[in-house]
């Protein structure tokens, strides 16, 4: 650290390079107005350097949340679109009880036994009667995917 904050004594960067400083003061503003220490090895204005970090940083941060949330309404969309596409298929009456497997469901329209039911897990496909797989369950529990077959 030997010599380097001696802010008030002004050198040249040459004068600062044989005193093996890494950063030199003359005195003179910047051409963005600060009367800052340079760095001996580029020239660069310390304050302006300092500046430039912080805003690459802030462009990183802002580009990152931008980047997530962009990912998540891709997300969104295309688990809404599938959800669409699903229920719209769903017009079908239902031969079986999505909940209990029996035959003869009430209401035995899909929207309307959602309605009236509330929300209960979908266990058995209620256009085939199979019962649905944990994994299918697990990702649609309320069967808004089932297709009638
Ligand atoms: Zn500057």
């Amino acid at each position: 650290m030997m010599g380097e904050m001696m802010l008030d004594v002004k050198v040249t960067r040459a004068e600062a390079e044989v005193l093996g400083w890494t950063r030199f003061y003359t005195g003179e503003a910047c051409k963005n107005g600060h009367t800052a220490e340079q760095y001996t090895s580029s020239g660069a204005c310390v304050a302006c350097a300092a500046e430039s970090g912080r805003r690459s940083t802030e462009r990183m941060r802002k580009k990152k949340i931008r980047q997530r949330a962009a990912a998540k309404a891709a997300l969104t969309r295309r688990a809404n679109s599938e959800k669409l596409r699903g229920i719209a298929h769903q017009r079908e009456l239902m031969l079986f009880d999505p909940t209990t497997g029996n035959q003869k469901p009430y209401p035995s329209h899909a929207e309307q036994y959602r309605e009236h039911h509330g929300k209960v897990a979908w266990l058995w496909n209620p256009w085939t009667g199979k019962r649905r797989t944990p994994a299918d369950i697990g990702t649609d529990t309320f069967g808004e995917l089932v297709r009638p077959a």
